[in-house]
């Protein structure tokens, strides 16, 4: 792996904060943008972006992942979320550290390729997660899964272990989080000790809401309330929560959620398991943060924002007969700020000076010759133009991996496929 380095971009297209265009040089040292403009300054990396036709815009941040559930692509197609859950619950019954770890190796390795320089992971064995952002130089939000003890395949007090993890993570990148189940698989009393646990570190909360209409009707014929409501009542809707899915709300439901800290909008894996299209364009229009998730690639099946942000678009577009209900800067603003606002509340990030250098630089290949650059990277672009991603101010991604990343890569995925457990 690169260690910390300079880093100079020459003659790129760049797309700004504000989403307008300049042609500049971007000059990265110590992992942060120290000039953009025109640069004399010498870096140990050049990257002539002019003459190899790359534009640099802003890493992409995943806002819901499962990458521990790497091994699961392309093994639950077709099933329902019930079938699906039971499947993937015996596969986390067997899950080891070892296999987390290669798991996430590899998921690693694809959202780097794929331009996503930041994220949120959502399972429990997150310190293999952890280990695995460390040994890739990767970042991300790593979010221990709280849920009920009689319902979990973890090991001991899924409240004790998350907070062993938030307590004893040192890794360099990694910001440890707390992830709740949903309402189907944590008490009133298990969320409120996972908020309390939030409250005690300063962490921030996500949690699976209302994805499926068959847990928003079982709620109601238990508690007489939908999951929103209920979690409304029991005072737990507040800016520190990311909640994810969100597609089942009636208009009440869409305001309350609205006033949550922001909302993981995953709409492959909505469509693939068949849970519904949710009302992002009217949570959007009441004032909610709308980031995108790929969710994990037993429902995807792949890390691909680009994926997130086209379709996510057109099927607001689809469901209101409105090719404008959701703007491919609308669009490009979910997947970059308003994660990276939700996450670190604060303006360290986009292509500026003084940021943190998250930076993709995509090749305009024949399929992004549009005159507008949100628009191809939107609508057109694919991880096929991802020429280099740069996370933190080290070049982690240059047409692949360097040798000692992909041999890590390699031995990942020897370790799957040696260890994977039987149905
Ligand atoms: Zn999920």
């Amino acid at each position: 792996m690169m260690e910390k380095e300079s880093i100079l971009i020459k003659g790129a297209k760049v797309l700004r904060e504000d989403m307008q265009e300049v042609h500049a040089d971007i000059l990265i040292k110590d992992g942060v943008i120290s000039k953009i403009g025109k640069v004399e300054e010498k870096a140990e990396t050049v990257i002539n972006a002019k003459s190899e036709g790359l534009a640099a815009i802003p890493g992409l941040i995943n806002t819901h992942a499962h990458i521990a559930m790497n091994p699961l692509r392309g093994m639950t197609d077709g099933l329902s979320l019930g079938d699906f859950l039971d499947k993937t619950s015996k596969f986390d019954a067997k899950n080891s550290p070892e296999m987390i770890y290669s798991s996430a190796i590899l998921g690693i390795a694809e959202m780097i390729s794929n331009g996503i320089t930041d994220f949120v992971d959502f399972y429990y064995g997150e310190d293999a997660v952890a280990k695995a952002v460390g040994d890739m130089s990767y970042q991300g939000n790593l979010a221990w899964v709280i849920l009920d003890k009689d319902k979990t395949t973890q090991k001991g007090d899924p409240i004790s272990n998350a907070e062993r993890f938030i307590r004893n993570e040192k890794h360099i990148g990694v910001n440890p989080m707390i992830s709740i189940q949903g309402v189907y698989a944590a008490s009133k009393g298990t969320i409120k000790s996972a908020y309390e646990l939030a409250e005690k570190y300063g962490k921030n909360v996500t949690m699976h809401i209302a994805e499926t209409k068959f847990e928003v009707d079982e709620h109601r014929k238990k508690y007489g309330i939908s999951p929103v409501e209920w979690m409304y009542k029991n005072g737990f809707m507040n800016k520190k929560l990311l909640a994810v899915h969100c597609v089942w709300l009636n208009k009440k439901e869409i305001k309350i959620i609205a006033n949550s800290g922001a909302v993981s909008y995953n709409p492959t894996s909505n469509m693939k398991l068949g849970s519904g299209i949710p009302p992002i364009y009217e949570m959007s229009k009441n004032g909610a943060r709308i980031t995108f998730g790929t969710d994990s690639v037993a429902s995807n099946n792949s890390l691909n924002l680009f994926e997130e942000m086209k379709y996510g678009t057109l099927l607001q577009c689809a469901r209101l007969n409105n090719p404008s209900a959701i703007t491919a800067k609308e669009a490009f603003g979910f997947a970059t700020l308003n994660a990276a606002n939700f996450l670190y509340g604060n303006r360290n990030y986009g292509i500026k000076e003084g940021s943190k250098a998250d930076i993709v630089l995509l090749r305009k290949s024949v399929n992004m010759t549009g005159n507008d650059l949100v628009n191809d990277v939107v609508y057109s672009a694919n991880p096929s133009n991802v020429a280099a991603t740069i996370v933190r101010g080290k070049l982690l991604y240059r047409d692949g991996f360097d040798e000692n990343t992909a041999r890590v890569i390699k031995k990942a995925s020897k370790y799957i496929s040696e260890h994977l457990p039987e149905n």
